[in-house]
């Protein structure tokens, strides 16, 4: 079975010291793109839905067409929404076929965010849907989270410990100075706190933000722990300016199957940049 949860992925990536590339798709082209790179490189993937991305298609049409691909995949590979601060959108999720979610309560206080959270685990875990979840504040937009620069807000060890503890979580993403979207100004993470974190988090921890980071801050924090590394932005960068570029280039071309072939060139390079890395092949 190629189609599986975070969990048998994300342990490995562990304990082998390495991270799995947690890439946001936005449609079949991306997907596809997506999955033939990690096949290629015969390494596991994770697929993210965005909430925004879900709710423009439908949870039944959009697994109606990830499912497939990713049953057939030569990989593993889990389908996960990503950042969904709404628990009854999760639990849809969860019944529509998506083998792993987010729900993120960052914004919320520890009490509550422990709650949902925990609401959450009990609805996911029977139906073998791997749960991930967030303490402190990941600056930037993603989807329509809005989180401000000076709401920034470092996850606290004593807090993290409570979190996890309480929620039993299967994966951990800990706000330590990345941002979403793309980075304005200097890059500040906290990597003693990523290490401590790591040291005592019972499950693998997720990096958000991955877009913009150096080739060495990645090294850095791969080598402290960190499993899963999400990859948004560069996604949609590499989709949208593919289109572009095909289309100044051929301005009489109106196939639309070559467009689409030659940007999903462009999302798969991009993709396959990221695994190759992540995986540490040269
Ligand atoms: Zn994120």
């Amino acid at each position: 079975m190629s189609y599986v949860n975070m969990e048998a992925i994300l342990e490995h990536a562990r304990k082998n010291h390495y991270a799995v590339g947690a890439f946001n798709i936005v449609n079949y082209l991306t997907a596809k793109a997506a999955i033939e790179a990690a096949e290629e490189l015969n390494q596991n993937i994770i697929i993210q839905t965005s909430v925004k991305t879900v709710k423009a298609f439908g949870i039944v049409e959009m697994m109606g067409f990830l499912k497939p691909i990713a049953e057939n995949a030569q990989v593993k590979v889990a389908i996960h929404l990503d950042h969904s601060t709404d628990v009854e959108f999760t639990k849809a999720c969860i019944d529509g076929g998506w083998s792993s979610v987010m729900y993120d309560g960052s914004q919320l206080p520890l009490v509550d965010n422990i709650k949902n959270t925990k609401e959450i685990v009990a609805y996911a875990k029977p139906k073998n849907v791997t749960v991930e979840g967030e303490l402190g504040a990941i600056v930037g937009v993603e989807d329509d989270i809005v989180v401000k620069e000076g709401d920034h807000a470092h996850a606290k060890p004593a807090d993290c410990r409570i979190y996890l503890k309480e929620t039993g979580v299967d994966a951990f993403a800990p706000a330590i100075g990345t941002a979403h979207g793309v980075y304005k100004g200097e890059i500040k993470i906290d990597y003693d706190l990523f290490e401590d974190i790591n040291e005592f988090s019972l499950c693998p921890l997720v990096l958000h933000g991955g877009t913009g980071l150096s080739d060495e801050m990645f090294h850095r924090l791969i080598s402290l722990g960190a499993s899963k590394v999400n990859i948004s932005t560069a996604i949609k960068i590499a989709y949208c300016q593919g289109m572009a570029a095909f289309s100044k280039e051929n301005p009489a071309q109106n196939d639309p199957l070559k467009l689409d072939a030659f940007t999903k060139q462009e999302v798969k390079k991009v993709v396959t940049e990221h695994i190759r890395f992540f995986s540490r092949i040269d």
